[in-house]
């Protein structure tokens, strides 16, 4: 790294310490002893969606967040949620350590937590997803999930996971309701 001041080839590290994902290295220039900053951080390997015809295509947190977003369009949902499934899905299909991963695979980790997170945001990726094609498909899925709440009404988790819980929008939830 050049130093950004004199654009100095070398600089010794002065000060390094572990940030969340990464290393952050204070360093000082060897020509002019100007101090600058650098992070380090882990590349993950690129992972590749294998698509129904077969193509691949570079894996896009964009496109999965857009998806999960239309499910949860005004939904009642904590600020942050929608953005943390999407980060939770793309951590844990970086930590299963596969270069190549189906699209189908991806649908089914949006739609199990969907289901948990909010059935009506559920329905609609289903609906997309999984090419209903008629209303008695649809019927199905939702009767599927009514017989579900009513048997495993305790097994229900809340509509905001605990964890997106902040006191502001659960008082916000209140007054809507
Ligand atoms: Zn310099």
């Amino acid at each position: 790294m050049n130093c950004p001041y004199c654009g100095h080839y070398d600089s010794k590290v002065i000060d390094s310490r572990d940030v969340n994902d990464g290393i952050r290295r204070r360093r000082q220039c060897l020509q002019c002893a100007s101090r600058f900053t650098t992070y380090e951080r882990l590349q993950p390997a690129s992972l590749f969606v294998i698509k129904k015809d077969g193509r691949r295509e570079e894996f896009d947190r964009d496109k999965l967040l857009a998806g999960i977003r239309k499910a949860c369009e005004k939904r009642p949902l904590a600020s942050g949620a929608v953005d943390g499934q999407a980060n939770e899905i793309e951590a844990e299909l970086y930590r299963t350590g596969r270069t190549e991963i189906p699209g189908a695979v991806i649908g089914d980790m949006v739609m199990a937590r969907l289901k948990k997170l909010d059935h009506i945001a559920y329905i609609r990726f289903a609906s997309v997803y999984r090419e209903f094609e008629d209303i008695t498909m649809l019927k199905e899925e939702v009767d599927t999930l009514a017989n579900h709440t009513i048997i495993n009404s305790a097994d229900q988790l809340p509509l905001i996971p605990p964890d997106v819980l902040v006191a502001p929008v659960k008082n916000q939830r209140r007054t809507r309701r």
